[in-house]
């Protein structure tokens, strides 16, 4: 071959493999979750504005929250691609199976020693190279990870009113000018709603209808927002939740379930968490751990399991965390313990397979395709994902990009399409310095 040919072969190849991120620049990426938003809580609502981004990005028919359906396992996985068994958040409480001792689900929010097992969040992993990111009360945001804690983190404060608008709005127009005018590259911004309204009225009460269509305002905000500080051309976001919603089955209608008529709970167990909506575990005393499970395996309406016997598709079995026995209700019902105490009118922590339990993914914004509906996936993929759109290395995972990749204009590696013009390319370059 000619040395001229040689240097115009190896250019073109060279140029077919050359990921075209590469030379773009790194955008910035804003999460937002909008806590407990069933996957089709759009679907019997006026939603101009979350219609409007099925047309002007990526829609998802649905996705999958991990085992646990619950608030912070939940998140934990979207932040870390990592399955719950993994990084050990296995509850919305942060507990001590030995000493008894619980802590509320907003306290625990800022307790470093539930979160922080040795998996590190993306906040901190794109941190450590070189990003700047925030946290606006995302669950895990106000932890520390091997001492290292997100750049700028926001908790919110026990019995802070979840569903003001006025208040929704100040806090895009904060995240805006975190992004516009202090240069962050990845802020998570979360919302208590619709999982409040879900609990206390049930998800086909009318003012979950209401919340929905003020969910939808405030996407209409953000996306003025969003060209109020000229970051159209910057900013990916990506919107998601953490688990749905079911409406809590009651008497007449069914029999609830009360687990002390099956089980004399203070006899049996050292330790439980129960009125908790459908999950429940228990430490049972020394010894008992086999009388535990046959009577609870007993009663009906739920599904009772030795933690080592998990299927293996919970990705739980894993965990040091998680006590002996683990209970998780049909869908609907509730694991009272002794009374039936529980207020809710809607819950969750069901089995993942259960459709009122699956959840939402949206995203817009320069690096997504527009008008692209997709198939369901996991919400252990949306990690890998959001590595890609910051271009930072991600740490080991659970998640494959190659679920998502489909979703991004330019995929990063040699594109089919690219590969073929490129070889058209070739051929030609080839017929031209031929000999006649
Ligand atoms: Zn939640």
């Amino acid at each position: 071959m000619k040395p001229e040919l040689f240097l115009v072969v190896t250019a073109v190849i060279c140029a077919a493999a050359k990921p075209l991120n590469e030379a773009a620049q790194r955008n910035k990426l804003l999460l937002v979750s909008f806590d407990g938003f069933r996957w089709d809580y759009d679907q019997d609502v006026d939603t101009p504005h979350l219609d409007q981004l099925v047309l002007d990005g990526v829609k998802a028919k649905y996705i999958t929250p991990p085992m646990l359906t619950m608030t912070s396992p939940s998140h934990f996985t979207t932040i870390t691609g990592r399955w719950v068994e993994d990084h050990e958040v296995v509850h919305n409480m942060m507990y001590n199976a030995t000493t008894n001792q619980k802590v509320s689900h907003k306290e625990t929010l800022t307790r470093s020693e539930w979160w922080d097992n040795g998996v590190l969040p993306l906040w901190i992993t794109a941190q450590n190279q070189g990003l700047k990111t925030g946290s606006f009360y995302f669950p895990g945001g106000g932890a520390n990870y091997s001492g290292q804690a997100v750049y700028r983190s926001l908790s919110e404060e026990s019995g802070h009113p979840d569903d003001n608008e006025t208040e929704w709005r100040q806090n895009i127009d904060e995240v805006m000018s975190w992004f516009s005018e202090e240069d962050f590259h990845l802020v998570t911004l979360y919302y208590g709603e619709p999982d409040n309204v879900g609990h206390a009225k049930g998800p086909d009460h009318p003012n979950r209808k209401k919340i929905i269509m003020q969910i939808d305002r405030i996407i209409g905000y953000l996306r003025e927002a969003i060209i109020r500080h000229d970051l159209s051309n910057t900013l990916n976001v990506i919107i998601s939740s953490d688990h749905g919603m079911t409406t809590v089955k009651k008497r007449p209608q069914v029999d609830e379930i009360i687990l002390n008529k099956y089980l004399n709970l203070i006899q049996h167990a050292s330790f439980e968490i129960l009125d908790y909506g459908g999950f429940g575990i228990l430490t049972p005393r020394p010894g008992k751990e086999q009388v535990v499970f046959d009577a609870l395996s007993k009663a009906p309406n739920l599904t009772v399991w030795k933690k080592d016997e998990f299927p293996e598709s919970f990705h739980l079995a894993k965990s040091k965390r998680l006590p002996p026995i683990v209970v998780v209700a049909d869908l609907g019902f509730n694991l009272n313990s002794r009374f039936i105490v529980y207020v809710n009118k809607g819950d969750h922590g069901y089995h993942n397979g259960e459709m009122d339990m699956k959840t939402i993914f949206r995203a817009f914004g320069p690096d997504f395709k527009k008008n692209f509906v997709s198939e369901p996936f996991d919400s252990i993929h949306i990690y890998p994902l959001m590595c890609k759109l910051l271009q930072i290395k991600p740490e080991a995972h659970n998640g494959s990009l190659s679920v998502t990749e489909d979703f991004l204009l330019h995929s990063g590696g040699p594109s089919r399409a690219r590969l073929s013009a490129a070889l058209l390319l070739l051929s030609t370059l080839l017929a031209m310095f031929s000999p006649l």
